[in-house]
């Protein structure tokens, strides 16, 4: 498994050759350069999410925790008018459930070098992503740019991963380690779970289709 550093660093390569590359071809001004380099980078460390211990996971439902928190503490404050009281249970109250009910639910799920990390993967996550950004009230062709962004860091990450399977033989020439083809497989090994993520992006295709047509 790549490290954290080796993921920063391709990301950023990555990043940087997708942005430029967009540039040249015309296809974004040059404000967008900056936007593209970020997103890559990002896209380049969700694939570890699924990495009970490490940082990105924690990180995700602390900054979920904190937008969520200040958004409820906001409407309770704002448009209900509740009191000081009910307003401090409110806020600690969302910013616990997500990160420990949400959090321990997530980490139940997700497996290291499972679902998260295959094309099927890269797949849902730019679906999702893309209609959050619509959700947002983003343009189609933001949403795309951006969605497209994250996924091709999410590619990095999986083609960095198996890479490293390949190049670290164990010591032993040709006896691939035992996480080879891990990181960049299609799809999950077991039916029940094909089945469900086929179910999965069928809705979020259909969810996607709404919001670009709504
Ligand atoms: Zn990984």
């Amino acid at each position: 498994m790549a490290g954290y550093k080796a993921h920063l660093a391709t990301g950023m390569a990555l990043g940087l050759s997708a942005g430029i590359g967009l540039v040249l071809f015309a296809v974004i001004s040059l404000t967008y350069l900056p936007l593209i380099f970020v997103a890559v980078i990002i896209g380049s460390f969700l694939p570890d999410l699924d990495s009970d211990t490490g940082i990105p996971v924690k990180l995700l439902f602390f900054v979920l925790g904190i937008i969520l928190a200040a958004s409820v503490g906001y409407y309770l404050y704002d448009e209900v008018e509740a009191s000081v009281y009910a307003i401090v249970v409110g806020v600690w109250g969302t910013f616990g459930s997500i990160n420990f009910a949400l959090k321990y639910l997530f980490k139940r799920l997700t497996t290291h070098r499972g679902i998260m990390h295959s094309l099927v993967g890269v797949i849902v996550a730019i679906l999702i992503l893309n209609s959050a950004f619509l959700a947002m009230g983003l343009q189609i062709f933001d949403s795309l740019l951006f969605s497209g962004a994250i996924g091709i860091g999410y590619l990095g990450h999986l083609v960095l991963d198996e890479t490293i399977s390949i190049v670290n033989l164990s010591g032993i020439p040709f006896i691939p380690k035992k996480s080879l083809g891990t990181a960049l497989k299609l799809s999950s090994s077991s039916l029940r779970m094909n089945i469900a993520l086929l179910v999965i992006i069928l809705v979020l295709l259909y969810l996607n289709g709404i919001l670009i047509t709504g």
